[in-house]
């Protein structure tokens, strides 16, 4: 059952939400799906990342906004959604393309868009990270974080409190959560996926023990109903969040004594280290062990 927006009415809408169905949006063949997380929040994927919509006052907040490419198909399921509308607050939890693709279109509109400030200054230059061939353009000026802040934040999304905090030099070096306690959903950011071995980008100022710490700092934030949203992957609890924090919290003690053994990214690939968790998450280990042990050049120094 699809419901192509604009055409869909809205009691078919509800019935699709409720139900957990797939909503597309015109012109667009891949589906942006719905949950609903109760008191106005819906999980929206399917747009390149995780997305918590907050409904209510005559439009929507949005935490974090999917790939540019998806950016038209999120909108309009955003604004089809029940007490939905156009987006005027967006949270970008880092700067990373797939958390900042709405920003170029609902920018220049005069949303609230709110970050860490290191995430805005990360907008306002090209990226090109030594392990890929790429560059992440800067934004430009319209399209750029405009309420920016270094450790906490505080906001009402309609009518619900916000609460957002800095996890500091984590997965970059921008990365914040936004907390609605009185749902009890936190969106973890890119500090937390559970379908994926994690990118710890260091280029951007990440490490992996900054990682590590960032999990502390969400935990302290959970009970044992809170429901986490990763930054990718299906929604988590704080049970699998403690289950992270032992395998990173592992991972980088064995990678720090290999580091300080003098060896190399590749031999630390060669150890493995992620063998007893390959189950758990999908996606290129090897590429993990290999960015989360040069993510320590930077701060540990080995006996020359
Ligand atoms: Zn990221």
């Amino acid at each position: 059952m699809d419901y192509r927006i604009p055409h869909v009415d809205r009691r078919g809408f509800m019935r699709a939400v409720l139900g957990g169905v797939a909503v597309r949006a015109a012109g667009q063949s891949a589906p942006v799906a719905v949950r609903p997380l109760g008191g106005g929040l819906f999980l929206l994927t399917g747009a390149g990342a995780n997305v918590v919509v907050g409904t209510g006052e005559g439009g929507v907040a949005m935490v974090d906004g999917g790939t540019a490419e998806r950016s038209r198909a999120l909108l309009a399921a955003a604004a089809a959604l029940p007490g939905g509308g156009p987006v005027h607050t967006l949270f970008n939890t880092h700067w990373h393309p797939d958390q900042t693709g709405a920003n170029r279109a609902v920018g220049p509109s005069g949303a609230r868009i709110v970050a860490h400030e290191n995430t805005r200054l990360w907008l306002t230059t090209d990226v090109a990270r030594p392990w890929e061939d790429r560059t992440f353009p800067a934004l430009p000026e319209d399209a750029l974080p405009n309420d920016t802040f270094y450790e906490t934040y505080r906001t009402r999304v309609g009518g619900q409190r916000v609460e957002c905090g800095y996890m500091l030099q984590a997965h970059t070096d921008g990365d914040i959560y936004v907390f609605f306690p009185e749902e009890n959903v936190l969106v973890a950011g890119g500090v937390v996926s559970s379908d994926d071995w994690p990118l710890v980008d260091w280029w951007t100022g990440g490490w992996i023990n900054g990682m590590v710490d960032g999990i502390r700092t969400l935990l302290d934030l959970c009970d044992d109903d809170t429901r986490i949203v990763p930054a990718s992957g299906p929604l988590m609890a704080r049970a699998d969040l403690e289950a992270q924090l032992a395998m990173y919290g592992e991972i980088s003690q064995r990678l720090r004594a290999i580091m300080y053994s003098g060896l190399s990214p590749a031999d630390a690939v060669a150890e493995r280290l992620t063998e007893t968790y390959a189950a758990r998450l999908g996606g290129d280990a090897d590429f993990f062990i290999r960015r989360a042990f040069e993510s320590m050049w930077g701060h540990f120094t080995p006996d020359a």
